[in-house]
């Protein structure tokens, strides 16, 4: 009987329990108190400022599984088998309390005694000089020096926006010859999926300030992440995280809504689990307190969704139907997440006006964006300018990057600057229209009720995809 992803998180919690650590609850998908995040991305971005010292926490020991958003990973989801937008990290945190050698040799316990994952398909990667780390794998843990590989910055340095960072350590599993690229140098730091990293131990050193300077932490503290969905991938033996139960469970629903079906065909397959991540990622938003919107988190929200609804119509779904699949995702963490099931009605609600929204307008769009297409390869251009995206963006709510997206299926790419000048135009209109009229902000959008924390200024396309290494 294989391990399902919601019995694997109860027993990663009640294994840490045992450890005396403290179990808290998911902090919400939205940071407080913290403006080089938009979305925590991460089980220790919430924590800061206990490591950092700026509060107490309620033990120097805790365990948390917490909501993850990696809107940096998006071109990646369902191309790889291992990244989603949306996934739980499980994680272990020492306030100055245990440093590396407990938080390796639990790790370790964890992953051999409790997972039962062979030992010889485990490797371990470790900070170029941190021979300490080396030392405990190797002498105390036992792992065989030739499977101990020490990676660069870009790997093992482990920072998200400012705040405590430092060296990290990684687990990773073989998954066999047959799941990676087959390529002869492919090995441990492949980006293919035969090697899978699932377990990120980072040793909170130092505290990184607004300007990018490193200083010494007074008590150095560990903080852990493993991927739910990625252990539950390795767990269950299967492909994919979209085949791992509760993403099957989603998947199949979009099939099943779709009428499609499954490993037939390369391009609905993708479809499929774009849909499958998205609707996750979106139902957590939303139940987080996440409206749809231009800025901020909420176009990250938009965006998130209208491009699943229009992943749907490349499935040949002519109604809304994202509204419609929260029910399995919801079904399938309500227990873990209580709010889901507190609001799914809610959840539902908005999700289905945003797709309505949407839906009014995706076809025309489509037909003036074809428009657009087939006139530049007429005249055989392959940039297309900045106000026709902004047309698609303005008129028919295209979020940009999804502009880009179709476009780049055709070769052609657009002219951003011009798209940022034009949006920087039409917030200078809209704000001199308000001054005018002392409207107090308010347009005929019924979303923009936005607590005033939710609330970022659009600094231009780069700055709202990602910030920061995620
Ligand atoms: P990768 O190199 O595979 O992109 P990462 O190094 O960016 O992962 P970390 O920041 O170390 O990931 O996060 C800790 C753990 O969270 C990872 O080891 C992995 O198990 C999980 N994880 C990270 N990104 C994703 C994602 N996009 N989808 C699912 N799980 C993820
Ligand atoms: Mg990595
Ligand atoms: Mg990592
Ligand atoms: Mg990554």
């Amino acid at each position: 009987e294989k391990m399902g992803l919601n019995e694997i998180r109860e027993k990663y919690l009640r294994f840490f329990e045992s450890k005396e650590h403290l179990i808290l609850p998911s902090f919400s998908l939205i940071p407080k108190n913290d403006k080089s995040l938009l979305l925590i991305s991460a089980g220790m971005a919430p924590l800061k400022p206990y490591f950092t010292g700026q509060e107490v926490p309620p033990k120097e020991r805790i365990t948390t599984c917490q909501k993850c958003i990696r809107t940096g990973d998006i071109e990646r989801v369902g191309k790889t088998a291992r990244h989603a937008t949306f996934f739980e990290m499980l994680g272990n945190f020492s306030f100055g309390d245990y440093f590396k050698e407990g938080a390796i040799s639990w790790a370790w316990e964890f992953v051999t005694e409790v997972l039962k994952l062979p030992q010889d398909r485990l490797w371990v990667t470790i900070y170029l000089d941190d021979d300490e780390a080396f030392e405990i794998w190797n002498k105390k843990v036992g792992v065989p020096a030739e499977k101990i590989v020490r990676m660069g910055k870009e790997d093992n340095f482990w920072e998200i926006g400012v705040g405590p960072c430092g060296p990290c350590s990684e687990i990773y599993f073989d998954r066999g010859e047959d799941k990676g690229c087959g390529k002869p140098d492919c090995a441990i730091g492949c980006d293919c999926d035969r090697f899978v990293e699932f377990w990120n131990l980072v040793f909170t050193q130092f505290d990184k300030d607004e300007e990018g300077n490193y200083s010494l932490l007074e008590k150095p503290n560990i903080d852990t992440g493993m991927g739910l969905e990625r252990i539950a991938t390795i767990m269950q033996g299967v492909d994919t995280i979209f085949d791992v139960d509760t993403m099957k469970n989603i998947r199949d629903q979009v099939c099943k809504v779709a009428k499609v079906q499954y490993g037939k065909d390369a391009s609905t397959d993708s479809s499929v689990r774009l849909i499958t991540d998205h609707i996750r990622s979106v139902t957590f938003m939303v139940s987080d307190g996440i409206l749809p919107s231009n800025e901020g988190r909420g176009y990250v929200l938009r965006r998130l969704l209208r491009r699943a609804a229009r992943h749907g119509k490349l499935l040949g779904v002519d109604n809304t139907f994202l509204w419609d699949l929260c029910d399995v995702v919801i079904d399938n963490s309500k227990h873990a997440y209580i709010e889901l099931g507190e609001k799914k009605d809610y959840i539902k609600k908005v999700i289905k006006l945003e797709e309505e929204r949407f839906d009014q307008t995706i076809d025309q769009g489509m037909i003036i964006l074809n428009d657009y297409i087939q006139e530049l390869k007429k005249n055989s251009k392959a940039v297309m300018t900045g106000d026709k995206a902004f047309k698609l963006y303005d008129t028919y709510g295209f979020p940009i990057e999804l502009t880009l997206e179709i476009l780049e299926e055709q070769g052609i790419s657009i002219d951003i600057d011009g798209f940022n000048s034009e949006m920087t135009v039409q917030k200078e209109r809209a704000r001199a229209a308000r001054e005018e009229t002392n409207y107090m902000g308010a347009d005929m959008d019924i979303f923009t009720t936005l607590p005033a924390e939710m609330v970022t200024t659009f600094n231009g396309y780069h700055d709202t995809v990602s910030k920061g290494r995620i």
